[in-house]
């Protein structure tokens, strides 16, 4: 009866044995198991998302998705440090939006084309030079461009003077 009880002595004195132990018991290995599943898990989304994202910042989604494939989470850390700063929806968001202040601005601000002196555009005359810009309608005085027949204000004809009978 004593050898059994000194082998078990002896196992449990030796700190290699138990650790060994310790590391091949079931709950470490099912807990190990789940540990690397969650990291493929998390792998499989981080090359989800740098596809996507990459997708929607207008760069190489696809070279991205295939570096993030290979490199798992250091690709996708360096995607997060070079992507680009904006969405490319954003970005031509605000480019629209230049196009259309600019094309307000152009239809509000106009030149006379005598002197390129900034003339508003219900100015009649060029206050710099005196050059004839508009002509006011004969009924409602409205400023109208010079080779306009009939005043899109009121309807009346600059020659006849008549007036559009609807
Ligand atoms: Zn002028
Ligand atoms: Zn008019």
């Amino acid at each position: 009866m004593k050898a059994p009880v000194f082998a078990l002595l002896q196992r449990d004195s030796d700190p290699f044995q138990l650790i060994s132990d310790f590391l091949g018991s079931p709950i470490i290995r099912i807990g190990t198991q789940l540990l690397i599943l969650l990291a493929i898990v998390l792998w499989f989304a981080l090359v989800y998302w740098t596809y996507t994202d990459a997708r929607r910042r207008g760069t190489a989604a696809i070279l991205w998705g295939i570096v993030a494939v290979i490199f798992p989470f250091v690709g996708s850390l360096v995607y997060l440090i070079v992507r680009p700063p904006e969405y490319e929806l954003d970005a031509r968001e605000r480019e629209l939006e230049l196009a259309v202040l600019e094309r307000e601005l152009r239809s509000r601000v106009l030149l006379c084309p005598n002197c390129r002196t900034l003339v508003e555009k219900d100015f009649l005359v060029c206050p710099a030079c005196n050059w004839e810009l508009k002509k006011p309608c004969i009924e409602c005085e409205r400023p109208l461009d010079l080779n306009w027949k009939t005043c899109p204000y009121c309807g009346t004809n600059q020659e006849t003077g008549k007036k559009m009978s609807w």
